[in-house]
């Protein structure tokens, strides 16, 4: 109960410095704040408040924009109070043409720790099942909904993910892959907008901004439930048919 009071406290401390920070950049930089979206309203001058599209201006695809582009643009991003806890921001990592990208939820502890995406023993199993897929790391690209690691592992809020999603729509708007894995129940629900349970997503496509999106069970699941991984060997199977078509004869 002390260690919840603890965590409540010290994210309540983070959600007000990092307002503070904010407030104080956007003042200096004569920017709109973006933290004063509230269901598609902004309050503009004081004055009432008027609708504004979520995705007006954080969205927009830009032809030429490269992944450092974007990871310049995020910077040392405070835009939500997790950027004031975290240890190390966690972009993602891999081949910036790949032809499948992995996205899971959020940073863990080894990864906060680290600054790299799935490197903890979920990760060493998720690299596991990219080699058994014929591929090495280095040829996917990972990365997370979220970019800094919520306190205690919990669930990624909704103010948390629409600060930080414009940033994957971007990061896969620029890798343009083939397919894209969802990793877990929150990432498939987060990317696909509903709250349909896992196990009747996985196993089949969906598209996520265009792109064939499969959902698929987390690895830290299948540590925990080992008899899943046939099930994911299963949704893996169906991706290498879209990474390596059979050869026409
Ligand atoms: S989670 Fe995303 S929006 Fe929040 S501070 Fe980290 S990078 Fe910025």
């Amino acid at each position: 109960m002390e260690s919840l009071k603890e965590d409540i406290r010290a994210e309540l401390l983070a959600l007000t410095q990092s307002l503070k920070l904010q407030i104080k950049s956007d003042t200096g930089s004569g920017r709109q704040p973006s933290y004063l979206f509230v269901e598609g309203k902004v309050p503009m001058n004081n004055g009432p408040a008027v609708h504004r599209s979520f995705v007006d201006n954080r969205t927009q695809p830009r032809k030429s924009l490269s992944l450092e582009d974007v990871r310049k643009e995020l910077g040392d991003c405070h835009r939500c109070p997790l950027g004031q806890i975290r240890t190390n921001l966690v972009f993602g990592e891999g081949n910036p043409k790949a032809e499948i990208v992995f996205v899971g939820e959020a940073p863990g502890r080894d990864e906060d720790i680290q600054g790299r995406p799935f490197v903890g023993r979920a990760g060493q199993l998720l690299t596991r099942i990219i080699i058994a897929m014929g591929l090495k790391r280095e040829d996917v690209y990972i990365c997370n909904i979220l970019k800094c690691r919520p306190p205690g592992n919990r669930n990624p809020r909704p103010e948390e993910i629409m600060t930080c999603e414009p940033f994957l729509i971007k990061q896969l708007q620029t890798i343009n892959p083939k397919v894209i894995c969802a990793l877990g129940t929150f990432a498939a629900h987060t990317l696909l907008k509903t709250d349909v349970p896992i196990t009747v997503l996985r196993g089949k496509f969906h598209t996520y901004h265009g792109i064939q999106l499969m959902p698929t069970y987390h690895p830290a699941f299948l540590l925990r439930n080992p008899a899943s991984k046939k099930q994911v060997w299963d949704d893996v199977q169906k991706i290498m048919k879209i990474l390596l078509p059979p050869a026409s004869h």
